[in-house]
């Protein structure tokens, strides 16, 4: 038997009247007022948690975990403006020595870049050095010359790029699954500091969307030590024959993982981005990456097999069309990103038991970037209140890498709309707090009940009483616990 007993917590949707809180075995085993329960034993540990908020564990829905690992330790660019200030500062970069080949940026934003980028910036930012940099939204690369020779000979066949430099797509995928081809052991060892960086923000499980079929990386890396997190992990369409050999369904336990690793969705991407503006308009603008037989027979067969489909869908295109499979094949599911979103189709997410899962840091991203490309319909895209009155559930997530992965940027995002001093942006959409803490829990839940896993966080703060955004971006977390274990602990 394994015991915990926290000393002096206050819990998260109650009025915060202090109690002790016994864990045993993985479990809440009981809750009463500060000052009544003792360890049942010598080798109970004792956590005093002088007052802290105790709550469930967050999770982050939408993840692609490998490439955040990755991208954790590249040159950020997305506070550059320009095609000119990313150069020049990738250009000081490459001046104080790049550890590795080829000096890789990421997170470039050109939606709002008052000239195009062009690909004898990047050649003369660092001669000699191959230098790519990544979108923000990862649909788009921005190569120099020899970056695009060097990816070229990685993926075996030309990669036709014009003056810009900038390919787009699965040309970019390629790149980037090419970049994301480090040794194992070296993947592992930045998999290990970036699960550890999400413990300290309190989260306890992910949704890994990355685009390789994970769950034998995962149980690898379970067994090798790295186990401060619940990982289901998801496949998409090239290996769905692969996982349904596997006869796994969603949710259910990777063996050898001490249960950590379960399978996940059934991943599969209908349409581009807003940035890359290829998102599948009802304009008839964008790229639709199937036809609606072919998504709906996938689809079919995934749900045949157990597996939950998760619907990339950000165009109000690709949204109504996302819905329209899953009403065609009777199946209950996420749609991921639900970005833009036609009136009528609204409604259509809880009658038809379809998650939203959102990434409400984007909207801050891009906002600028939507108010230019989605003139005009700005009122519908990112309408997470609007959803939440409708009586969908709403699942947040930060795409990471697209956004750090902490839920605390999220729902900083969905509950002020706003950052870096600016205004709110379309208030009316924002989300209450208990919302989006409820979107961002284990299971949806508010506070901790006897009997609850003990998948578990203690804050210095009450997240739901939160007097801004900002406060909520910046939330301390004490400490955070996986079936009584702790992950993390700073009190
Ligand atoms: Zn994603």
């Amino acid at each position: 038997m394994t015991e915990t007993l926290l000393r002096t917590v206050r819990r998260v949707g109650t009025s915060g009247a202090p109690s002790d809180v016994l864990l045993v075995d993985g479990r809440v085993a009981a809750i009463a007022p500060a000052g009544t329960l003792d360890p049942t034993s010598a080798e109970t540990e004792v956590v005093d948690a002088a007052g802290a908020w105790l709550g469930p564990g967050l999770v982050d829905h939408h993840v692609h975990f490998d490439q955040w690992a990755l991208v954790r330790r590249r040159v950020d660019v997305s506070g550059c403006d320009s095609a000119e200030s990313t150069a020049s500062l990738l250009a000081d970069v490459a001046r104080t020595g790049v550890p590795d080949r080829v000096l890789v940026g990421h997170g470039y934003r050109d939606g709002m870049w008052p000239r195009p980028a062009r690909r004898e910036l990047l050649d003369q930012a660092a001669p000699g050095l191959p230098v790519v940099v990544i979108s923000a939204d990862l649909h788009a690369v921005w190569c120099n010359a020899l970056a695009l020779q060097h990816f070229a000979a990685l993926v075996g066949r030309p990669l036709p790029a014009g003056e810009d430099g900038v390919l787009r797509e699965q040309d970019a995928f390629d790149v980037t699954g090419a970049l994301s081809r480090v040794p194992d052991d070296v993947l592992d060892g930045f998999v290990a500091d970036a699960v550890e960086a999400a413990a300290a923000r309190g989260v306890t499980r992910v949704r890994d969307l990355e685009m390789v079929f994970g769950i034998d990386r995962w149980t690898r890396r379970v067994q090798a030590g790295t186990d401060g997190l619940r990982v289901g992990s998801g496949v998409y369409p090239g290996e769905l024959d692969a996982a349904i050999a596997r006869g796994l369904r969603t949710g259910d336990v990777v063996p050898g993982t001490r249960g950590l690793v379960t399978m996940g969705p059934f991943k599969v991407i209908t349409d581009g981005s807003l940035g890359t503006r290829t998102a599948a308009m009802t304009d008839g603008s964008g790229v639709l990456a199937y036809a609606f037989e072919d998504l709906v027979a996938m689809v079919r067969r995934a749900v045949a097999a157990g597996l939950v489909p998760a619907v990339h869908a950000i165009g109000d295109r690709a949204n109504t069309l996302a819905l329209d499979v899953f009403e065609a094949v009777g199946a209950r599911g996420t749609i991921e990103h639900a970005q833009l979103l036609v009136p009528e189709d609204v409604e259509r997410f809880a009658r038809l038991g379809v998650a939203a899962s959102v990434q409400p840091e984007h909207a801050m991203d891009d906002r600028d970037i939507a108010d230019r490309h989605w003139a005009g319909v700005t009122d519908r895209a990112f309408a997470f209140a609007s959803l939440d009155r409708a009586g969908a559930s709403l699942l947040l997530g930060s795409d990471a890498p697209v956004a750090p992965l902490d839920p605390w940027v999220s729902m900083a995002a969905a509950v002020g709309r706003d950052r870096d001093g600016r205004e709110p942006w379309h208030p009316a959409e924002r989300l209450a707090a208990l919302t989006a803490w409820r979107g961002s829990t284990e299971g949806g839940r508010v506070g901790v009940s006897v009997g609850d896993v003990a998948d578990l966080v203690l804050l210095a703060e009450d997240p739901l009483a939160a007097p801004s955004s900002g406060a909520l971006r910046s939330a301390r977390v004490l400490g955070t616990a996986i079936e009584g274990r702790f992950t993390y602990l700073d009190v």
